[in-house]
């Protein structure tokens, strides 16, 4: 999942400076499960804004509303007739999320209330780990399912670099070395010997150094007209 967290209120409040009717827009996907940006947060953060707004003397009207998913046209389309009542929305969606409320309604202001931080998992209660940085050509085969690209603090392919202790990555003795854990699945799985073979310089052209990227299925496009 997409991974976020929330703005300090104080940084919140500030965005919405100048604003008197906000709509705090969440949305129900991956945000709701890492607990940034679902209803109940939604609730929460509309009730501190309330109350803190009218604490300075100039409190912000705020309605809430929780779209299944802010990134794609078809959820966030029914909000359209409301926000002829709002200066602004305040979403709780990842930044995809908040680039597709700009994009679709163009004439009103969009904030983001989150900072979204990787793509993750949660590992324990109240604790998510970044997992994969979408570098567009996976080579998790080559590393028995544990990605040195996220998880490798120098993203090295040919792994490790020296410096871990007792499984520990050098760059943050709370890191475990992901080179480490390589090891042990391929060990595991019997196949130490695929870890001897020198992999070449990857090829970053699949990642973000080309710029925005882009798919296009042939095979799904509607025909022009
Ligand atoms: S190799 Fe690339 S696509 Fe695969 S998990 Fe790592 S960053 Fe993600
Ligand atoms: S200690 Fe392990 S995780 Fe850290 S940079 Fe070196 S190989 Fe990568």
């Amino acid at each position: 999942m997409i991974v976020a967290e929330q703005k300090p209120l104080a940084e919140i409040k500030e965005m919405l400076q100048g604003y008197d009717r906000v709509l705090v827009v969440g949305c129900g996907t991956c945000v709701t499960v890492c607990l940034a940006g679902g209803e109940k947060e939604v609730g929460i953060l509309a009730s501190a804004l309330r109350m803190a707004t009218k604490l300075d003397g100039h409190g912000i009207a705020m309605d809430e509303v929780t779209v299944q998913r802010q990134c794609e046209w078809e959820y966030i389309d029914p909000l359209r007739e409301r926000l002829a009542n709002y200066d602004a929305i305040l979403s709780l969606g990842c930044g995809v999320g908040v680039q597709t409320l700009a994009e679709r309604f163009p004439d009103k202001r969009v904030l983001p209330g989150l900072n979204t931080r990787f793509m993750g998992l949660p590992t324990e209660q109240g604790v998510w780990e970044e997992r994969c940085q979408a570098c567009g050509d996976c080579i998790l085969d080559l590393t028995g399912g544990i990605c040195p690209i996220a998880r490798c603090s120098k993203q090295l392919l040919n792994g490790p670099c020296g410096g871990s202790q007792r499984g520990k990555c050098e760059v943050n003795s709370e890191t475990p070395c992901a080179w480490q854990l390589i090891w042990e699945r391929m060990t595991a799985l019997g196949m130490l010997d695929r870890l001897l073979q020198i992999q070449p310089p990857k090829d970053w052209r699949t990642s973000r150094d080309g710029g925005p990227r882009r798919i296009i299925r042939e095979d799904l496009r509607l025909p022009e007209d």
